[in-house]
């Protein structure tokens, strides 16, 4: 018999989602969820965003504009870039398919930590590709490690930065090293889709003024985190012309709707909405670590919307019983690491209410 699916995709095993809240809710029979999972904003969608959109109601049975110019019009002059350096994709997870499919052929390699986003390694794989994995070296990206796997076959290296799920950056300096020692026939990928949130840190890194001098630089942005629009699916990269050329033609026609295109615009300017989520977001974090430290805690320093802690107890029991409880997290064995949760920041009654239900969860002797 004739094996009719692909064998790359054979080998893949399938994106593990959180429960969606209304699944919860029945299933647990809570009237209110604190979804701090997937790392969204807490503020909900930027206002400006939100009233843009009201206005291209009307016309969704009109196709939108394939190329997406006035969107990329829009983020290239935010960055003081051109549109032909602008690629827009359905989520920043379509940039990172677009990566994956503009330059990997069977049995390319690419370089990434052993802890990050799945979706770099799934990329590849689908593709017939190789994922190459570098331990992790205090829980941060191992950049010699990276640089000693590099070979004749190296295509791509990803960066996660902030990593997720760990939270923690690579520094300014650090990211020089890296550019320093890789070959300028290999594209570095800087996933910043936490750029907002880590910028505050003044160690973390210019990778625009590293695209300028280095064409072979990919840097993806997404519009579902700091401005709240992780439901309607719009993502960036930024890169050079040549990469953004071959990655049109692979572009599917329409891929990124009205409403989205709409919302973006209105939503990259929209600093004050900016401005407040990062603000309650170091809240939210400082509320956490402050416990965490009383607790004696281990936990990543955070640059992005999350934290990454040892609770000391299995994360899948922990999560469970801190669902009873109303609160929705990730658990890090999902990650390898059995003791750890990965928790997005909230507004301060969901932070609070999270750290209350993790106190009377560590404290029972249910976990
Ligand atoms: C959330 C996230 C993305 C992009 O998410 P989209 O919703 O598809 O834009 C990319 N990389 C990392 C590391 C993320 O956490």
């Amino acid at each position: 018999m004739k094996e009719l699916f692909r064998k790359e995709i054979k080998n893949v095993s399938p994106y593990v989602p959180g429960k969606p809240i209304e699944e919860v809710k029945k299933e647990y029979n809570i009237e209110r969820i604190d979804k701090l999972a997937s790392n969204e904003n807490p503020l909900g969608p930027s206002p400006k965003a939100l009233a843009a959109v009201k206005g291209v109601l009307d016309n969704i049975n009109i196709y939108p504009d394939a190329g997406s110019a006035d969107l990329r019009a829009a983020i290239a002059a935010f960055h003081g870039l051109e549109s032909e350096n602008i690629v827009v994709g359905s989520g920043g997870e379509q940039i990172l398919d677009f990566i994956a499919r503009t330059f990997i052929n069977a049995g390319d390699q690419a370089i990434m930590a052993e802890t990050t986003f799945g979706l770099y390694a799934s990329s590849i794989a689908i593709l017939g590709g190789v994922p190459v994995k570098v331990p992790m070296k205090d829980y941060k990206h191992d950049f010699a490690g990276f640089v000693a796997q590099i070979n004749q076959h190296t295509k791509i290296i990803y960066v996660c930065n902030p990593n997720n799920p760990l939270g923690n950056i690579m520094t300014a300096k650090e990211i020089s090293y890296l550019v320093e020692h890789v070959p300028q026939d290999i594209v570095i990928v800087f996933d910043e889709a936490y750029y907002e949130y880590a910028k505050v840190n003044p160690q973390y890194p210019d990778s625009l003024s590293i695209l300028r001098g280095r064409p072979n630089t990919v840097i993806l942005r997404t519009f579902s985190k700091i401005v709240g629009l992780a439901g309607l699916r719009v993502g960036y990269a930024l890169t050079s012309k040549p990469i953004v050329s071959e990655m049109m033609k692979i572009k599917p026609v329409f891929n990124v709707n009205r409403i989205a295109q709409t919302a973006a615009i209105a939503a990259l300017s929209d600093h004050q909405h900016i401005k407040n989520s990062v603000k309650l977001n170091y809240e939210s974090l400082q509320l956490m670590e402050n416990y965490f430290k009383r607790k004696g805690f281990e936990y990543v320093p955070p640059n992005a919307n999350f934290v990454f802690v040892n609770v000391g107890k299995h994360s899948k029991i922990v999560f469970e019983e801190l669902m009873k409880r109303g609160t929705i997290i990730r658990p890090g064995f999902l990650w390898g690491y059995d003791n750890w949760l990965r928790v997005s920041t909230g507004t301060l009654e969901q932070t609070e209410r999270f750290i209350a239900a993790l106190e009377e969860v560590l404290e029972s002797t249910i976990a």
